[in-house]
């Protein structure tokens, strides 16, 4: 079976591998020229933990990054909320790392040029739509000396992310949902905070969030970590933020300059950056059908997501599992399109808008409401720890890692 996939992210590779497991050789076509370090720090989630190694991924990228031993929840004021053990230390058979995101692409794409050759991922191929007869589909491909190639295959699966060429054809009506949500992450050098393997989450994008992890564990050799930043604020008014470009201080800084806290200094934090991208959270709708012919979506091209739960890249690697092993099982290649979009459509479909309204930032959100938005003496006045664990436990259920035995 002659099998293209459009774009080479964290999907398309993944899906690569996973194809090659079962004795599958597909082209994946990318649109950048060359691959570059792009992209800040990326949580991987027990589930997503599982499908890299499955994939043979995760022995060589867990001593790249660090393994989180808890997550700790703070209104802005710097109060405690809730905090819980994550990862293998919470009961996983998988840990939950904090990782660079180019040391995640980076190793995807040599595991995939060591097992189907170099010349299985041809860059410089920016796929421009897609045309079918009933027995082949045909790709036209841009290229960057900027000749068109047309490329003809069995079956097609479009992973080229969030603003999918694929997917804009398929879906003509379909558009990029901005709620006035920008976000602005960088990488710097710091001391360890708390635990030095603590995920924080501080604040709501209401009134300014910031969430912090440490990526590098030992960075240099005076104990420093390389600690990853997201500042997220809401603004009904707010023009969207470019995508992947440099951060500019005096259009977030205002917000955060006041949080220093006895346990963090957040404007120190921010200032000792080496990397500072901006970045707007957008999503879009869920979609009613995700195959058109012999051409499916997967990853972000079929349901980006806010980056709210950490849970993009799980849910790609999940989908890539899902799809290889159901072109390995089925009779007829069509029918694998149809298992595979039958068990992962209306799952994602779920993350997407829980990732809207209950992500696992409500937790910092209903102790606002109920305090008020005030600092308050203790949060146990507010609300149980254990009403604070189902909101947590309700996030995981919906995205598909929930704890063993709950
Ligand atoms: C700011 C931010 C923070 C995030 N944080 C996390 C996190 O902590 N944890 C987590 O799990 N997920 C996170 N995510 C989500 C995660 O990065 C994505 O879900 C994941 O990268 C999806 O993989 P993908 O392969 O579908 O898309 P991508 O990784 O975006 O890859 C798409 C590929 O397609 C190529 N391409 C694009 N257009 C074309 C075209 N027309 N033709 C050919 N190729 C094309 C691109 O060059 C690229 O290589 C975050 C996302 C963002 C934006």
């Amino acid at each position: 079976m002659n099998i293209a996939i459009v774009g080479g992210g964290i999907a398309g590779l993944a899906f690569a591998l996973g194809l090659h497991r079962h004795g599958l050789r597909p082209t994946v076509y990318d649109a950048a020229p060359e691959f570059r370090e792009v992209g800040v720090g990326i949580t991987l989630l027990p589930h997503a933990c599982r499908e890299l190694a499955t994939l043979g991924a995760l022995d060589r990228l867990e001593p790249l990054g660090i393994e989180n031993l808890e997550s700790v929840f703070f209104n802005r004021y710097g109060q405690f909320i809730y905090r819980e053990l994550r990862g293998r230390h919470a009961g996983h058979a998988f840990p939950e790392l904090g990782v660079h995101r180019a040391r995640l692409h980076a190793t995807l794409l040599a595991l995939a040029r060591e097992r189907l050759g170099p010349e299985a991922i041809r860059t410089g191929m920016r796929c421009r739509g897609y045309s079918q007869s009933a027995s082949a589909i045909t790709l036209e491909f841009v290229r960057a000396d900027g000749a068109t190639e047309h490329v003809q295959a069995d079956i097609a699966v479009a992973c080229d992310g969030v603003n999918s060429a694929v997917r804009a054809q398929m879906h003509p009506a379909d558009k990029l949902c901005f709620a006035g949500i920008n976000t602005w992450r960088g990488v710097s050098v710091f001391d360890p905070i708390l635990t030095g393997r603590s995920y924080l989450r501080i604040g709501t994008i209401a009134t300014g969030k910031m969430v912090i992890y440490p990526i590098v564990g030992k960075y240099d050799d005076q104990g420093r970590q390389l600690v990853n930043w997201v500042a997220e604020i809401q603004r009904d008014d707010a023009p969207m933020n470019d995508w992947n470009t440099r951060a500019d201080l005096a259009d977030f800084m205002p917000v955060f300059e006041d949080w220093r806290f006895d346990w963090l200094d957040v404007p120190a934090l921010v200032r000792a950056s080496i990397q500072m991208l901006q970045y707007p959270m957008v999503d879009r709708d869920p979609l009613p059908f995700w195959r058109d012919g012999r051409i499916t979506l997967m990853g972000d091209a079929a349901h980006p997501m806010y980056p709210r739960g950490s849970n993009g890249s799980a849910q790609s690697l999940i989908d890539a599992r899902t799809l290889s092993e159901a072109l390995a099982a089925a009779s007829a290649p069509l029918k694998a399109f149809d298992d595979y979009e039958a068990a992962r459509r209306e799952a994602t479909g779920r993350v997407v808008t829980t990732n809207r309204s209950q992500p696992p930032d409500f937790i910092i959100m209903k102790a606002d409401e109920l305090s008020g938005g005030k600092p308050f003496n203790h949060i146990d006045d507010l609300i149980s720890q254990e009403d604070l664990r189902q909101i947590a436990a309700r996030y995981e259920q919906v995205a598909g890692f929930a704890r063993p035995g709950a």
